[in-house]
């Protein structure tokens, strides 16, 4: 066949692997499984690393449901960057000769059937620029996926005609503020008169949305070595240091944090100090939605600065919080935001509409608005203090 095996493009910080590389491993293994059992087929999950002595992450990604990892290995690939590393996945993405020492059955493949990246800072433009060499259509911030059989009938694929689609990934994304999804298909032209492949059918997968598999050292897994080659063109962009700039927002060590999205819209200013006295008496952090980051309120210069910025942002976009206490307030439950902070121990909800997804999330749903529960809270915090300090 032309199109086999599904590739995943790993991220690593120094050789271990961030959470998300796990995930799409995870999904790409469960989805082949059913894939060979379903067509009776023996295609490949395809881990693709780049790095600086990666060899033992390799090992690593086997264990983790890699049927085979192709790696480049060079201290130019310390750190990610955009223009070397697309043109060393895409290279490895095409090149037949890698793809036999695995699968020797494959002497007609031209590219991958399916390839994953991760809809992080980084995968989403390593995604859409390897794509793009590769002549295909990319899927962004996906978070689920389903390889069916589809009937379709378009005006220009199928030139009006109902067409058989097999095998095909079906792409689904949170879109419309993250209430509806929309199923993104990477389809050939089947019209003669425009016909076109579109391999391979690619996407970018949300972080912290499908899980890895366990750990098993027992699995085995063929680990193949591609050597790349470096034009001067493709190493002009140079890292001359690298800092990682420690967060002053403390996710970790805080049992609590409160967060606030645009349900402060009435009053901002007053509803952001609300929300931080809450926090104070609470010994929580703060976090906010994403459209918070964005400043879409006028508040002072002070609060906005503290508050409405990107490291505070809980979700896909931003951090994961794992606290004993969430309290969302003023915030729907938006897919991405939730993402970000299901995984709580317990969850307060703030919110007048009593259809807010973030309802089924939480332990206790106050509905009301914010500028009237608040207050309520903190009173009740401050009159409980000073008994719970005598009994200590
Ligand atoms: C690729 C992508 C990535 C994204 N990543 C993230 C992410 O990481 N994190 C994130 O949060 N979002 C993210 N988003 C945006 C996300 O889809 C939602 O648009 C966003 O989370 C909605 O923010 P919100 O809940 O503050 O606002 P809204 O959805 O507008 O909700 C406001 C809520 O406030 C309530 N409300 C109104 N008045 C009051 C009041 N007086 N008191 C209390 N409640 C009130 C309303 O009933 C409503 O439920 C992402 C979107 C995309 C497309």
């Amino acid at each position: 066949m032309k199109y086999e095996h599904l590739y995943v493009v790993m991220e690593h910080e120094g050789g271990k692997p961030v959470p998300v590389s796990l995930e799409m491993l995870g999904e790409a293994r469960r989805l082949m499984d059913g894939y060979n059992k379903r067509y009776n087929a023996n295609e490949k999950v395809v881990a693709v690393v780049l790095g600086n002595n990666v060899r033992k992450l390799c090992e690593e990604l086997v264990y983790y449901g890699a049927d085979a990892v192709i790696y480049a290995d060079s201290p130019e690939f310390e750190y990610s960057r955009n223009v070397v590393d697309t043109k060393v996945v895409s290279a490895i993405a095409v090149d037949k000769n890698l793809v036999l020492k695995f699968s020797p059955q494959s002497t007609d493949f031209v590219k991958p059937h399916y390839m994953f990246f991760a809809a992080d800072n980084i995968g989403r433009q390593l995604s859409s620029t390897v794509v793009g060499t590769l002549d295909s259509g990319l899927a962004s911030d996906i978070n689920k996926l389903v390889i069916d059989d589809l009937e379709i009938k378009h005006e220009h694929k199928t030139k009006g005609q109902p067409v058989m689609y097999e095998r095909t990934l079906e792409m689904y994304r949170p879109d419309f503020s993250g209430f509806l999804w929309t199923t993104i298909l990477c389809l050939d032209n089947r019209n003669p008169a425009i016909q076109r492949d579109y391999h391979p059918q690619a996407c970018s997968i949300i972080p912290g949305v499908f899980a890895p598999i366990a750990r098993d050292a027992s699995r085995k897994g063929v680990i193949v070595d591609y050597t790349p080659t470096f034009d001067p063109g493709d190493l002009q962009v140079k890292i001359l240091s690298r800092k990682i700039v420690k967060s002053a927002v403390d996710f970790d060590s805080k049992k609590a944090v409160v967060s606030f999205g645009r349900g402060i819209k009435d009053s901002p200013e007053a509803n952001i100090r609300l929300v931080t006295e809450l926090a104070k008496e609470l010994n929580a952090e703060v976090g906010v939605s994403l459209p918070m980051s964005k400043k879409p309120f006028p508040v002072s210069e002070s609060v906005s600065s503290t508050y409405m910025i990107p490291d505070r942002v809980v979700g896909t976009s931003g951090r994961k919080v794992i606290p004993l206490l969430y309290i969302a307030a003023g915030i729907s439950g938006a897919m991405h935001h939730l993402a970000g902070m299901k995984e709580s121990e317990f969850v307060i909800a703030i919110n007048p509409d009593e259809e807010a997804n973030i309802k089924d999330e939480s332990d206790i749903f106050i509905k009301g608005r914010m500028e009237d529960v608040i207050p309520v809270l903190i009173e009740e915090l401050r009159s409980v203090k000073p008994a719970m300090e005598v009994r200590k």
